[in-house]
């Protein structure tokens, strides 16, 4: 028997929609795929304003891109994280700032994060790790006290909420992702959330995702012309990836039940194990509601991680670590940071390893991954491995 780490799922109805768009020549962006889905992104999750993106790194770079950053400028967000949460700083010329994450939720640690805040900060960028909500309440405090950005990075986040109000509303910018190993899937494809009424910005943000022109205004017969106004690059998904996302979001529902079913289904076949002290599970905060995007166990050294890894791949179980964190990487080094800077996330990515979790795994195949790591397990506990 073999588990994939991730294999794409698909609602059945992205054909019908695919073809319905190319029939309709919405091939290009910001057709009516474009508007379908960002209209139910909005309602759906209260979204103020919502614009679709060719990915969730071009929404974060977009966003970096809006805020203006000179290289004085330092913007905060957990080490533990994709480097494209980086890159969109440095892409700007400012500077990246590594900050701590919780042990329980592995999202950024908002009592440690203030002491990385300087007369340089601009923002910080709260990554909501696996769909579980950074505490947005003491983040937003921070925020408001030194009058700075809160750019959620919500790629893992869309459909999870946070104290009742979902993720990329929180912020005064959100990023989502819908990237093909996302929950809701595109194949490559983002949006960029802007939480206000402020209508210069979003005549900025419209300006930057139409490679700096005033080509929508163009479109909406409001000027005769379109010209070159803004700095800006093309981002905007083509609407065929729209219509595709479009067959996703109807299913979100669907979706979400699910996962929320594989998320059960191993945290009771596992709790025994974490009661026991031998792992750690994914656990959802009450202030929290889940799109469990991932489920994780977290051992406790790495010796039992990687030889638990191998023992599921020889059982034909896929499953993966997670990020290298980006203040020890390559580039984190040269941009100054040491491996001890952090060590709670040092630890975490040392020891964590994520379970099988696609949309689409059936009953035995969860049986099987449970079955062959409780027999893993017991060995392991009992010392005779
Ligand atoms: C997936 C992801 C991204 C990048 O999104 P893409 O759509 O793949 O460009 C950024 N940040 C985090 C935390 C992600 O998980």
């Amino acid at each position: 028997m073999r588990v994939p780490y991730h294999q794409p799922y698909l609602t059945g109805n992205e054909l019908h929609w695919l073809q319905a768009a190319l029939e309709e020549g919405a091939v290009a962006g910001d057709g009516p795929y474009t508007k379908k889905v960002q209209n139910f992104l909005a309602e759906t999750y209260q979204f103020k304003h919502i614009y679709m993106t060719t990915s969730g790194t071009h929404a974060l770079e977009l966003a970096m891109l809006l805020l203006d950053l000179t290289p004085e400028d330092e913007v905060i967000m957990p080490s533990f994280t994709f480097p494209s949460t980086a890159n969109a700083v440095l892409l700007r010329g400012a500077r990246p700032v590594f900050a701590e994450i919780e042990a329980d939720t592995l999202d950024l640690d908002p009592v440690k994060l203030s002491s990385k805040i300087t007369s340089r900060t601009k923002a910080i960028i709260p990554v909501h790790y696996g769909g579980i909500g950074c505490r947005m309440a003491a983040i937003g405090e921070l925020a408001a006290k030194y009058r700075l950005t809160v750019v959620e990075d919500a790629a893992q986040g869309v459909h999870a909420s946070y104290r009742g109000r979902y993720l990329g509303s929180w912020g005064d910018i959100g990023c989502l992702s819908f990237h093909g190993t996302k929950n809701f899937i595109a194949g490559e494809g983002g949006a960029i959330i802007l939480n206000t009424t402020d209508h210069d910005k979003l005549a900025r943000v419209e300006l930057m995702l139409h490679k700096g022109t005033n080509r929508r205004q163009f479109l909406q017969g409001q000027v005769d012309k379109y010209c070159w106004m803004e700095l800006g690059s093309s981002y905007t998904p083509s609407d065929l990836l729209m219509a595709v996302l479009y067959a996703q979001l109807m299913e979100v529902t669907e979706i979400t039940k699910r996962r929320k079913a594989h998320h059960h289904f191993y945290t009771a076949g596992l709790q025994k194990y974490a009661d026991d002290g031998l792992i750690r599970i994914t656990t959802i905060p009450v202030d929290c509601t889940s799109n469990y995007h991932l489920f994780y166990l977290l051992f406790r050294n790495e010796t039992e991680r990687d030889r638990v890894q191998i023992e599921l791949r020889m059982a034909g179980i896929e499953a993966v670590i997670h990020y290298l964190p980006l203040h020890s990487s390559p580039m984190g080094q040269r941009l100054g940071y040491r491996p001890e800077d952090l060590p709670v996330t040092e630890q975490v990515s040392r020891t964590l390893l994520r379970l099988p979790m696609s949309t689409g795994l059936k009953q035995s195949d969860l049986e099987y991954v449970i079955l062959t790591l409780q027999r893993i397990l017991e060995k392991m506990a009992t010392g005779s491995t």
